[in-house]
């Protein structure tokens, strides 16, 4: 057998020279002051030195290296027998004059003899910047990952609070459309009733229409801001409106002189009061017509701020009622006075004829004869009464005025009626100790016809209270009764003109309705109040006040 030729083998320092051309960078020391042995091309071009370097100490060598931890940990190899590996350190290294941060995973390995003793280190170190790039930037896209996870979870969190309002927001648009839904079928049915009542109120003011036209009931408002007069129905062409423009000033100027500042001092007590203006006065329609008699009521209107905006009234023409009136009273005077002169040719011949019969000592004839006095008076009365109608009305009552004490006339005429009323008990309770100033007869007529009423309208045994007392700077008088009493309707109309209470009760008992007109109309013009507080079967209280 043929024995083959030895291989070639390389010698050391080709050897070494080959390993010297590695890219990882390799070095060898020996000794505790670490003696570079070997360093090939890589290690020299991270220390940035030449091959001069061999043979000296790392640390002299590479002075940069001086304060460098790993110097010391090299030498703790030397000393120990440990290796040392760490990776991706840091080191700045010199390239093309520029220092660039270089990373390596370096090794120290102590190679040790059979019995352990370490004869040198052998450094190697790898350039894995590279990989420490890749890796932080790695990093850095983790972080910036990170980041926008986060990002990503606030701005979901965000979502879904906004998710969650909207989803309230979708309720509560839910609610409120039903609410609409309701809202709106309320308004359909209010809009319904509106339309029925619009219905009924056309109907309503078609009636009234034909009411007023068959009555012959002008309707007018007054518009307090542009002062427009409007009058409508019969009116508009009586007055001739719907041919001219009128305004309150126009209007008044067809109301009689002396009628026109009661017309509009009632307008302003009437705004000011707020209350109803009831007024009877002449008129003209048209400049050629004769002032004619309208009973002229208003309401005053106010606005949302509480100021006046409008009168409505209405106008009604009482000229042929007011002839009449006239003519009655024309009538009535006439025949009183023409009764006047036999009735106290009358009185006298039954005084006469009374005396006789006293003296003859005929207890009959006497009676009768007082009792038909007594009539007569009661005539003279009613006469009396009829004339002084027509005197307060043509205007000739005077006033014969002068300073009297209230309660001695109370007083007086209350005696008086005790001598005269057996019916019924008379009970006066005076408190009034003061002085009036007014027509004594007059005042005295006025309680007369009080407690005469009171007599009349009150059953036999009862009792008549009359008091005098004085109230907030005025002598009231009042006169009481437990009689049939008197409706509030009936109170309204009580002072007026021949005014009489219709009923069964009042039937039969007889009267004009003139006693209470009278007497109003006596206290006015004293510039006194007249007034009744009653109600139909509980008696009533006829008060007058005059001013002290
Ligand atoms: P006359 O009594 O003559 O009818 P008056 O003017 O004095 O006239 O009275 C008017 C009406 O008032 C009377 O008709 C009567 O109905 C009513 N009246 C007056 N006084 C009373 C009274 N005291 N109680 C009830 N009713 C009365």
């Amino acid at each position: 057998m043929s024995r083959n030729p030895p291989l070639p083998l390389l010698s050391d320092s080709e050897l070494v020279n080959i390993l010297a051309l590695s890219q990882n960078a390799t070095a060898i020391y020996t000794s505790e002051d670490l003696i570079i042995q070997s360093a090939n091309d890589a290690m020299l071009l991270f220390w940035n030195k030449g091959r001069d370097v061999i043979g000296e100490k790392l640390g002299e060598a590479v002075p940069e290296l001086k304060d460098n931890p790993l110097l010391e940990l090299l030498k703790n190899v030397w000393r120990n027998g440990i290796d040392y590996d760490a990776a991706n350190i840091k080191t700045n290294i010199r390239v093309n004059g520029e220092l660039q941060a270089t990373y390596f995973d370096l090794n120290y390995k102590a190679i040790t003899k059979p019995g352990g003793e370490v004869y040198c280190i052998l450094h190697t170190a790898r350039d894995v910047t590279d990989r420490v790039q890749k890796q932080e930037e790695v990093k850095a896209l983790q972080q910036h990952t990170q980041n926008l996870n986060e990002n990503l979870a606030g701005f979901n969190e965000e979502l879904s609070a906004t998710n969650e309002e909207l989803a309230a927001t979708n309720e509560e648009l839910a609610t409120t459309n039903e609410e609409y839904v309701v809202l709106n079928e309320e308004i359909n049915a209010t809009n319904e009733e509106l339309h029925l009542i619009n219905e009924e109120l056309i109907k309503a003011r078609n009636t009234l229409g034909l009411a007023s036209d068959a009555a012959g009931l002008i309707t007018w408002t007054a518009q307090l801001g542009t002062t427009d007069f409007i009058i409508s129905g019969n009116g508009a062409s009586l007055f001739e409106a719907d041919k001219q423009r009128f305004t309150l000033a126009s209007f008044l100027n067809r109301v009689a002189d002396e009628h026109r500042d009661i017309v509009k001092n009632s307008i302003n007590q009437s705004i000011k009061d707020k209350c109803r203006l009831d007024l009877e006065i002449q008129i003209k329609a048209t400049e050629q017509l004769k002032l004619r008699w309208f009973k002229l009521n208003a309401i005053p209107y106010f606005d949302e701020d509480g100021l006046p905006s409008h009168l409505t009234g209405t106008m009604l023409d009482v000229t042929e009622q007011k002839e009449d009136d006239q003519r009655k009273s024309d009538f009535i005077a006439m025949v009183s006075h023409e009764l006047k002169t036999p009735l106290t040719s009358l009185k006298a011949y039954v005084q006469m004829l009374a005396g006789r019969a006293s003296k003859a000592g005929d207890r009959f004839s006497e009676s009768a004869l007082d009792k038909a006095d007594a009539q007569v008076n009661k005539m003279t009365g009613l006469i009396n009464g009829f004339l002084n109608i027509s005197r307060l009305e043509s205007g000739k009552i005077n006033l014969d005025n002068q300073s009297f004490e209230l309660e001695k006339l109370v007083k007086e005429i209350v005696e008086e009626g005790e001598l005269t009323i057996s019916s019924h008990r008379l009970i006066f309770n005076p408190t009034c100790k003061v002085t009036v100033t007014a027509d004594r007869d007059k005042i005295g007529s006025v309680i007369t016809n009080f407690i005469s009423n009171a007599v009349k309208y009150s059953p036999n045994g009862t009792s008549i209270t009359v008091e005098c007392d004085i109230v907030s700077n005025t002598a009231r008088v009042s006169v009481q009764d437990a009689g049939m009493g008197i409706s509030q309707a009936d109170i309204k109309k009580l002072f007026e003109r021949y005014y009489r209470v219709k009923g069964k009760q009042t039937e039969t008992i007889s009267g004009f309705g003139i006693g209470l007109y009278l007497s109003a109309e006596i206290i006015n013009r004293h510039g006194g109040k007249i007034w009744v507080e009653s109600e139909a079967d509980k008696g009533s209280i006829f008060y007058f006040s005059l001013p002290v």
